[in-house]
């Protein structure tokens, strides 16, 4: 089913004429989102509405003509989530973006969708509180990060969006409103819709509001970096790390290549001696943060002595300003990748301590199929990102295939936080449990009994239930 002229019209009674877009006048961004692997599309419609209300009256017409709606933040997912159905309609939450209340007392949040983490970010500092969730993108919204659970290089520390969202405003497929959660960090009143929702990619819901956790925003942090001969003493040292008790912000691995490649990709020289960058294969970097500049310093002196401990090959305190560009650098890593032409990206999930086994079986796999991987991780959780350089695809397809069960074999996942979407579905639907697939097929059909919610994306399409 399409939007025909009439489902365009009802559409601009429901939210100002101008905010609907046919024809010509869609751009070319409202068709993809960054994922390497999935094609732009073209929806017939995009809306953009401006309130809750709005949203519902979209769905309501939507949902009784059987058109297909595809929920848009900011299009940075790395899935293909958010890529439209063809001839369906693109709802995007760019207009609602305000930030409703900053909270002191109860210490959250309460934002529109559209806000983007920047935003967030901007307005949480001028009252001394942060949202601690930093994905390496900040030009994401909040929708989007609810409906992928976006994770980032903090989750050491902070968790994942999970773990920040205490309730939401949502419009399920028929225009209905539900509020879930509240300011609170406590609930236990039948189950839990929020965490439901969060990370469904628009399949369950449209979320329209959000209340997030907020933290005090401590002062002073501090950047360490050290180079490893191998990866392996690197994932040896994260556990004695956390042990430690100096809670660790960020606990990232680069690779020796996509080192190189990220600090040249922004002119970075962080001043380490010829002789060592060429013997190093790994650099691990930990950042710390403190609300005392004297306890921080502590903590790096510590840390220091015990990476060297750990088979550190150098320790650097980097500058402030190095540090920022390294962080910028490693979250840059994604652009780096796509400007190298790497074929497809992965972020399989392991148990931390199964890195070193789970890249010893991959590093085989790929030589076995002459491709070529390369990439950097959040050793702190186990979330390992990976390019892959293989331009056949069915062996691509196979060494993904195979480079996923090896993951889940370790007790990991295929994704720990940009989602399945379009481009990793084939690999979900072969190799999750079936019992959970159906389950969450008839859990969608409860939502969305006609299926019109990012219909294709975690699921094939046909009937949900
Ligand atoms: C350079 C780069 C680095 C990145 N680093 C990280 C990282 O470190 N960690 C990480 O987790 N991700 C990372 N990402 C991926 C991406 O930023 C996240 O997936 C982010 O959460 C997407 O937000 P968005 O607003 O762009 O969502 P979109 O791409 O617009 O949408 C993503 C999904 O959310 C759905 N959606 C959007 N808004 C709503 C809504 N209001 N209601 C319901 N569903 C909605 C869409 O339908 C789609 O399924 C990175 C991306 C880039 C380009």
């Amino acid at each position: 089913v399409t939007v025909t002229t009439d489902i365009a019209d009802r559409l601009a009674t429901a939210v100002e004429a101008a905010h609907v877009l046919v024809g010509d006048a869609i751009g070319e961004d409202y068709t993809h989102d960054e994922a390497l692997t999935v094609a732009g599309r073209r929806p017939a419609a995009v809306v953009r509405p401006g309130a809750a209300a709005e949203v519902a009256a979209v769905l309501r017409i939507a949902n009784e003509a059987g058109v297909p709606v595809t929920a848009r933040g900011s299009a940075t997912g790395l899935s293909g989530a958010c890529v439209p159905v063809e001839g369906g309609i693109v709802v995007s939450f760019e207009r609602m973006n305000r930030v409703l209340e900053i909270d002191t007392e109860n210490h959250v949040a309460v934002v529109e969708p559209g806000v983007t983490l920047q935003q967030l970010d901007e307005i949480t500092a001028q009252h001394d509180l942060v949202y601690p969730v930093f994905p390496g993108e900040y030009s994401a919204s909040i929708g989007g990060n609810v409906a992928t659970n976006a994770g980032g290089m903090r989750a050491v520390k902070y968790g994942v969006t999970r773990h920040q969202v205490l309730g939401l405003e949502a419009v399920l497929a028929s225009g209905e409103t539900i509020r879930t959660g509240g300011k609170f960090v406590k609930a236990t009143t039948g189950y839990d819709l929020t965490q439901l929702i969060i990370g469904s990619e628009g399949t369950l819901a449209l979320v329209t509001e959000a209340t997030l956790k907020l933290y005090p925003r401590l002062r002073h942090q501090a950047t360490v970096l050290a180079p490893f001969p191998s990866l392996d003493p690197i994932t040896h040292a994260i556990p004695r790390i956390v042990d430690s008790g100096i809670g660790p912000l960020i606990l990232e691995y680069i690779d020796m290549m996509t080192m190189s490649a990220t600090t040249a990709f922004v002119g970075l020289d962080l001043g380490i001696p010829e002789t060592i960058r060429e013997q190093a294969l790994a650099y691990l970097v930990v950042m710390m943060e403190n609300r005392h500049e004297d306890r921080l310093e502590e903590d790096v002196a510590q840390l220091a002595d015990q990476l060297a401990e750990l088979g550190a090959m150098d320790v650097y305190v980097l500058p402030a300003a190095a540090a920022g560009q390294l962080i910028d650098a490693r979250e840059k890593s994604f652009w780096v990748a796509k400007a190298n032409n790497a074929d497809d990206i992965f972020d399989i999930v392991v148990p931390r301590a199964a890195i070193p086994e789970f890249m010893t079986k991959v590093t085989e796999l790929a030589s076995e199929n002459a491709s070529w991987i390369a990439g950097c991780g959040h050793a702190g959780d186990g979330n390992v990102h990976l390019s892959i350089f293989q331009s056949d695809p069915d062996v691509r397809a196979h060494v993904s295939k195979e480079m996923f069960r090896i993951g889940m074999a370790l007790g990991g996942a295929i994704s720990g936080e940009h989602g399945i979407g379009e481009a990793k579905k084939p690999y979900y639907l072969a190799l999750e449990d079936p019992v959970k697939v159906d389950l969450m097929r008839r859990i969608k059909g409860a939502f969305d009994p006609n299926g019109i919610l990012n219909p294709g994306t975690i699921f094939d399409s046909g009937d949900p239930a």
